[in-house]
């Protein structure tokens, strides 16, 4: 690039990137690129802005630390910046880090891993944690004091003489909680982190801190960032100090005297990394002498007395021998790649997720293929690309579900291939746990330890299932009494005469929520008028786009699903609109209409008011626009009453809206 023009554009666009990504790790906590990419953006930049003085700017993220505190929690003011750390990515630059300081006789440096979670500081007076907050923008940050307070291995109090005491570590999540936590995520539905890092930062950056105390985080410390009432000579001092006070600290750090003993602890760590406990994204070569970091100084960024070393993706060459396709509890299809074993960071890969069919498809991965497999985030292997073809056809996922059998689908905006079979195995107890939840089926007493323990049992192979369970089999269950037992078949038997809708929610159709739940039984007024319905006939329902129509389709189209709602209706299980729910086919009196509910309404909560204005033809949303017809309103309403006002969009009371339906 010669075109000072280009240059310039160049510059703009590799700020305007870094700035997104850096949003969307710092302050989402969803990273959409690896680490190494954002690197390169960034050294991109760094090297520009070397070449051509002229395009240095003091807000550029080269010389700004990532991250921005939210408005979510209190400020914090940090009296001693949290900075960053400048990156080197090779011994060389480590070399000359270390030649600068050669000099100065008693030099000594500190090797520590880097430990990638989420910078905090913990400010201690007369010894009790008083406050704890996140690093931000390095100046302002968050206080999370509620957050850190349950972290099990944050001392409260620490028996120290200093007055003040502020300490900086890292908080993180190990990596079998993090796993531990992603299966979980998976299994109740919700998202799935990306990666420990994200999953630490996510959690502690919770408002609620019950949430943050469930997570497992944990902490190294590495830094006194002030001490009143203390000195310290050296770091290794201060290091020893915090492991005293109770603190983890940065583990097994060196002491190294010369860059050579520098080198080989950086080695060393590097060669281990992947089977540490933790994710680390490299080793950080600290100056130990605390005269000499102060003498060095900072930058606006980092200080001159570190610099953190990256260690790079390690990459290998192997054959992909087979790919395996399973089925996970929400039904996606995954192929993973079974390679011929090779070593990468540490640890023995021979397994590597090949995501989906695009994935596949993009890269042309067949099996018998040569592929270059690295280690993306230090702990998940990927197929970088295909080194060659080994004589095996273009792969195609299969078109029926490996469990089950039944056919599986693709469904719009979606990547993945799905099994929709309410029956298919691998998903039962996920389903099973959604059917007896309180919004569907609500039947008390059947939680995910009992259902867990009747599918072992092979006493639930479907939901149906639930309806054939005898007193005998509940009683024999780990901590099951006689008395629970009968309570538990009684509340299964009243959930056989609950309302359509909720039968239909209980289904767990995708897209298909309890609103849309609730529309169903209003508009056909039958489980037989749905089996018999077809995409059309779905598409046409006020607020259902193709995806949910297909949705619907797909579900009821399928042999056990037929089944299923056989098998419910001879256990008595309601397949009919009830009276509620049937007043909807016979008024239209809210047609064309859409209601906004808020505040607390008086002998009626805000679903049941749904419900009413779906079975009357109208139409129930979540916000107020202009599209909005009447908000209605009950004690308390806040936000959405204003802007109902601003928009001058008619408020009516729950007496008011009767008074429509009894007119009409
Ligand atoms: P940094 O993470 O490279 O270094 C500074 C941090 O290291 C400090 O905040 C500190 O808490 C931490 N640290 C861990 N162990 C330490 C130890 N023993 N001693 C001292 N410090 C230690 O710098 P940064 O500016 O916070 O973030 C840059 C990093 O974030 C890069 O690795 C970059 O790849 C990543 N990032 C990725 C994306 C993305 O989209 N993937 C976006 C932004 C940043």
């Amino acid at each position: 690039m010669n075109d000072k023009t280009n240059i310039v554009a160049r510059a703009k666009e590799l700020r305007e990137l870094i700035e997104y990504h850096s949003n969307a790790y710092y302050n989402a906590d969803a990273p959409e690129i690896e680490d190494d990419e954002y690197d390169a953006l960034m050294r991109e930049l760094r090297k520009l802005e070397h070449d051509y003085p002229e395009l240095r700017d003091e807000n550029s993220p080269t010389v700004k630390v990532g991250g921005a505190a939210s408005s979510k929690f209190a400020e914090v003011v940090h009296e001693v910046p949290m900075q960053s750390l400048q990156d080197v990515f090779s011994l060389e630059e480590v070399k000359d880090f270390c030649e600068k300081f050669a000099e100065y006789p008693d030099v000594e440096y500190v090797v520590e891993k880097k430990i990638d979670g989420l910078s905090v500081s913990l400010e201690y007076t007369n010894g009790v944690l008083t406050r704890g907050s996140t690093r931000g923008d390095g100046r302002i940050g968050e206080d999370i004091t509620e957050n850190l307070l349950t972290i099990a291995s944050i001392p409260h109090k620490i028996d120290t003489t200093a007055a003040f005491l502020e300490v900086r570590g890292e908080v993180y999540m190990p990596r079998r909680t993090f796993a531990a936590l992603n299966q979980a995520q998976e299994e109740n539905g919700l998202k799935t982190f990306k990666n420990p890092r994200n999953a630490a930062a996510g959690s502690l950056r919770q408002k609620d801190a019950a949430i943050t105390a469930a997570r497992g985080l944990d902490i190294f410390v590495f830094n006194v960032q002030q001490a009143r009432g203390i000195e310290f000579d050296t770091h290794s001092q201060s290091l020893e100090f915090l492991q005293n006070c109770g603190f983890h600290v940065s583990p097994e750090y060196t002491v190294a005297k010369h860059y050579e003993e520098v080198a080989a602890a950086i080695e060393g760590i590097g060669s281990q990394r992947g089977a540490l406990e933790y994710d680390i994204d490299g080793a950080v070569v600290k100056i130990n002498n605390l005269s000499l970091r102060e003498r060095a100084g900072v930058t606006s960024k980092f200080p001159k007395w570190a610099v953190a070393f990256k260690y790079p993706p390690e990459q290998k060459e192997t054959v992909l021998r087979d790919i395996e396709v399973t089925v996970g509890r929400t039904g996606v299809l995954t192929p993973t790649g079974v390679f011929d074993p090779v070593l990468l960071a540490g640890t023995s890969v021979s397994r590597a997720s090949l995501h989906n069919q695009d994935y596949i498809s993009q890269k042309d991965i067949r099996i018998g293929d040569t592929v270059v497999l690295r280690k993306a985030g230090e702990i998940i292997p990927e197929v970088v690309f295909v080194v060659k073809h080994g004589g095996g056809e273009s792969y195609r996922l299969p078109e029926v579900c490996p469990s089950c059998g039944e056919k599986v689908f693709r469904l719009e905006d979606e990547a993945a291939l799905r099994c929709v079979n309410p029956a298919c195995p691998a998903q039962l107890m996920r389903n099973i746990i959604h059917f007896a939840s309180r919004d569907a089926m609500d039947i008390e007493g059947m939680g995910p330890a009992v259902i867990e323990q009747l599918i072992a049992k092979g006493k639930i192979q479907s939901s149906a299932d639930i309806y054939q369970l005898t007193e005998e089999d509940i009683s024999s269950l780990e901590r099951m009494g006689k008395k629970s037992a009968q309570n538990l078949i009684n509340a299964v038997k009243k959930s056989k005469s609950n309302p359509l809708y909720k039968l239909i929610f209980a289904l767990g159709i995708r897209h298909i929520g309890e609103t849309a739940s609730r529309q169903l039984a209003a508009q056909f007024g039958s489980m037989q008028a749905l089996m018999n319905a077809s995409t059309e006939d779905f598409a046409a329902i006020e607020g259902f786009g193709d995806v949910m129509a297909e949705s619907v389709r797909d579900y009821f189209s399928t042999e056990h699903a037929r089944e299923l709602m056989t098998r419910l209706g001879e256990y008595g299980v309601n397949l009919q609109s009830t009276e509620n729910e049937g007043a909807a086919a016979s008024s239209n009196a809210l047609e064309g209409l859409t209601f906004v509910i808020t505040g607390t309404l008086e002998g009626m909560n805000r679903d049941e008011a749904k419900a009413l204005i779906i079975a009357h033809g109208g139409k129930a949303s979540g916000s107020v626009s202009k599209k909005t017809s009447f908000l209605l309103a009950g004690e308390n309403a806040g936000s959405k009453l204003t802007k109902a006002e601003e928009l001058g969009v008619k408020v009516i009371t729950l007496d008011e809206l009767n008074a429509m339906l009894t007119e009409a």
